[in-house]
């Protein structure tokens, strides 16, 4: 569920919080959420480390340390990276690794256990396919119109399995792109290789467009997200046709449709979309 917003408002937070700051010890609690490491050499890895920043490409959290290994985290379904300033007796809920830090704690929680840590290079490729192939990231001057437009032509898919694809474009998931399609009026089950360069020019002012008033907002949270304070975002009033199924459409009043576009539940204006 969290998609780029929600992961750089996480970022934002923990970029304040984190630099300076020295592990002292690791608690995996939940060792299958760490990828590429035993807990005991995540935990090695990690320990007596500082961080010197939070970085963020698509929906993954780069935590760069002081030493040639830092760590990377994906969030998933329901994954939260929560920081406390002066941490109380008890955990975040659902916390399944603890983080102790020379000064404050850091709690990696996840309701849906899906999430994933990895342990990797500070410099040069990780060696983690999903994100060394990872396309432009979605709100950076690198995500154009032309190169959406390419990405398009390149496949016969409908067009919001394209802004799903993170290879073309990265951080977009099910909610933004049903947003960003409704604001740019394309459906999103067009054939990629219909939309015109004019078209591809106006989803991508639509992807900037929700996701900077998602940002504004703190992210969306409909269930789970949490932000890096574990308290939740306020962007579900901004959604226009999210989760708003059978309602008036806010520029038309035609119902907004609910259909399934390669395997997702995708909302859409039936007349101001074409
Ligand atoms: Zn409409």
């Amino acid at each position: 569920m969290p998609e780029l917003p929600e992961v750089e408002t996480v970022r934002r937070y923990l970029g304040e919080k984190l630099p300076g700051k020295r592990i002292e010890s690791v608690d995996v609690r939940l060792p299958r959420l760490v990828r590429n490491r035993t807990p005991e050499e995540f935990a090695r890895a990690l320990s007596g480390r500082a961080f010197t920043g939070a970085g963020r490409k698509g929906k993954y959290l780069f935590l760069p340390l002081d030493g040639p290994e830092s760590l990377l985290v994906h969030l998933r379904m329901t994954g939260r990276m929560i920081f406390e300033e002066t941490p109380g007796p008890g955990l975040p809920p659902h916390t399944h690794i603890v983080f102790r830090l020379s000064s404050g704690r850091l709690s990696y929680g996840d309701v849906r256990t899906l999430g994933c840590l990895w342990i990797v290079p500070t410099k040069g490729p990780t060696g983690i396919p999903g994100y060394d192939t990872l396309g432009p990231d979605a709100v950076s001057p690198g995500f154009t119109g032309e190169i959406l437009r390419a990405a398009l032509q390149r496949v016969r898919k409908p067009v919001k399995a394209v802004l799903l694809d993170q290879t073309a474009v990265a951080g977009i998931g099910n909610i933004y792109a049903d947003e960003a399609l409704f604001l740019a009026r394309v459906r999103p089950d067009r054939p990629s290789r219909t939309v015109t360069a004019e078209e591809a020019d106006s989803i991508v002012r639509a992807v900037k467009a929700v996701m900077g008033e998602s940002l504004g907002a703190g992210g969306t949270t409909f269930r789970d997200f949490l932000n890096g304070e574990g308290k939740e975002g306020g962007n579900v009033s901004n959604l226009r046709v999210y989760e708003h199924e059978g309602e008036p459409c806010p520029v038309c009043g035609t119902p907004i449709e609910l259909s399934r576009v390669s395997g997702r539940g995708t909302r859409f204006c039936p007349k101001c979309q074409k």
